[in-house]
């Protein structure tokens, strides 16, 4: 009897992991991607893809060779964290260093990305967003007029 139960286990596990979207798969490693953040006031991370395939990474972390926010602390301005590079921004810079067209690609995003790193992903060829998570922010207004005018690019949220 409990091989039979773990036999069946198996195979709904196994089932369960062919209906894992490649959505779903992509969003579950910005979390994972999001546990290198070095700011504990948000923990982001993106990964921006092209035909599944992995283009870049990047979680909202410090400056190249700059002080961290969990070693000496937050440097905040206007209720926000101004130490850090968000993790959309991390992972464009990351392909621009290594020479790497994110043109015509899909980012995905464990928290809904600011209008700064909404303009940076456009800016660099991202046409299709996915978040996980609502973040408030009032400049984000700016994004939905920006769909409104432009059908070819979309702005989803997956999850909860
Ligand atoms: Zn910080
Ligand atoms: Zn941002």
């Amino acid at each position: 009897m409990k091989v039979k139960l773990s036999f069946i286990f198996l195979m709904i596990q196994k089932l369960q992991m062919k209906n894992r979207t490649w959505n779903n798969y992509f969003i579950e490693l910005t979390n994972h991607v999001s546990t290198r953040s070095t700011c504990d006031r948000k923990h982001v991370g993106c990964v921006i893809v092209r035909e599944n395939n992995i283009l870049a990474t990047g979680y909202n972390g410090s400056l190249t060779k700059d002080d961290h926010c969990d070693e000496a602390g937050h440097l905040i301005i206007d209720n926000h964290c101004i130490r850090t590079v968000h993790a959309e921004r991390n992972a464009v810079f990351q392909a621009a260093k290594n020479g790497v067209s994110l043109k015509d690609s899909t980012a995905y995003v464990n928290v809904e990305p600011c209008w700064e790193c909404f303009k940076s992903l456009i800016s660099s060829g991202v046409i299709n967003i996915y978040y996980e998570s609502d973040y408030p922010n009032s400049n984000n207004v700016y994004i939905k007029e920006y769909l409104t005018k432009n059908k070819n690019i979309t702005f989803t949220k997956i999850g909860d």
